[in-house]
């Protein structure tokens, strides 16, 4: 028989396409890659970076310490270096433990892949975090979100009827909360606490900006876990989150978490970054205070609303965000446009909170091209 002749007894070969839509599941084919904006030579205000780089001396020591790191080895698994210098910093009670992941992103996919039984439940307010839903969504678990009240504060009966309903195996909530920027009321976020059957995460993502903290309270709640990240105090490019709970929690966790999910050199420069840490309450100190020159300045242009915010951001309504988004975009200045991502968000903007400068550009910009 010629090679060249098809046998009858060999089928055609799937094509990618078809084995994808066989074997993906069809939840994840229906959504698309986690966003990023392009933005080179833009003023960046799109993504709650510290705007402001490492200053000089810690530069330095920096360079230092990851010059000296064995590539050809493999990081420390658990991360012990960082991690004790993470309690240092941050004074972490004796009988607490610490979990380390490549960014709080990778820790908030931790929570959701070791909770994960059928049927169970992810609950949040919403608008909140996206990747609150998405973590859910990979984990093949349920999310249920409930709408934030109109000023963005938790709707505690609904939060407390929605977690009486759902028996969620874990309850998210971020404090302050991103993207409205506000910090829910104490007594709310203890009220779900008592409520919830469940973990109970309080992502502290931009504490740095509120100082509000439930860190007090972790030893005395069982059920609680505190999540932090470094991303917004300077240090993005590391990717380096960290989850505070009790022994119990942390053990549990630790066995979904990758091995060597923290790697080598980020390991290295958390623990020279994290021994002095006046450079970082410096950088926070100066975006605040941008935070209220831009809420002022912001606010007294008609037709814009400005929501208070605890972080290194700020939310406006103006009248047409689609429009302005674009006549920003044009004159070189990225933000979030959240118009469209949820009713409670129509013609809202979120923008970053950047150096003296670039919100000048913003403001002159706003100014230049209307509302
Ligand atoms: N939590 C909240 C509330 C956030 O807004 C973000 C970043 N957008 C994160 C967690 C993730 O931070 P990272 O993965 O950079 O630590």
């Amino acid at each position: 028989m010629s090679r060249t002749s098809p046998s009858p007894r060999v089928g055609r070969r799937p094509d990618a396409t078809e084995v994808v839509a066989r074997v993906i599941r069809p939840e994840i084919r229906a959504l698309s890659a986690y966003a990023v904006a392009r933005a080179q030579r833009m003023v960046k205000l799109d993504a709650m970076e510290n705007p402001y780089g490492l200053p000089a001396r810690v530069r330095a020591r920096l360079d230092a310490a990851l010059g000296a790191v064995a590539v050809n080895r493999y990081p420390d698994g658990p991360g012990d270096a960082p991690r004790a210098a993470l309690r240092r910093a941050l004074a972490v009670p004796e009988e607490l433990e610490i979990l380390l992941g490549n960014g709080s992103d990778e820790l908030i996919q931790i929570v959701a892949t070791a909770l994960a039984r059928p049927g169970a439940a992810v609950l949040a307010p919403e608008p909140s975090f996206v990747m609150y839903a998405r973590s859910a969504l990979l984990a093949g678990m349920r999310f249920v979100g409930v709408p934030l009240a109109r000023d963005f504060g938790l709707d505690r009966s609904a939060m407390l009827a929605a977690i009486e309903r759902e028996r969620p195996a874990v309850v998210l909530i971020a404090y302050p909360n991103n993207p409205t920027g506000n910090l829910f009321a104490r007594d709310d976020v203890d009220a779900v606490l008592d409520a919830a059957p469940g973990l109970v995460v309080v992502d502290e993502a931009y504490y740095a900006f509120s100082d509000q903290t439930f860190l007090p309270d972790v030893a005395r709640r069982p059920n609680l876990l505190l999540l932090r990240t470094v991303s917004k105090i300077g240090m993005a490019g590391m990717r380096l989150g960290y989850a505070i709970a009790a022994p119990e929690w942390i053990a549990e966790l630790d066995k979904v978490r990758p091995p060597y999910n923290v790697n080598a050199f980020t390991q290295a420069a958390a623990v020279e970054l994290l021994t002095d840490t006046d450079w970082i309450a410096d950088q926070a100190r100066a975006i605040r205070s941008e935070r209220s020159r831009l809420e002022t300045a912001l606010g007294r242009l008609s037709g814009v609303a400005v929501f208070p915010s605890q972080a290194n951001f700020v939310l406006a309504r103006v009248p047409d965000a689609d429009a302005a988004f674009a006549r920003l975009t044009d004159r070189g200045i990225l933000v979030k446009n959240l118009h469209g991502s949820n009713p409670l968000l129509a013609n809202c903007l979120r923008i970053t909170v950047g150096t003296p400068q670039e919100n000048d550009a913003l403001l002159g910009a706003f100014a230049e091209a209307g509302r």
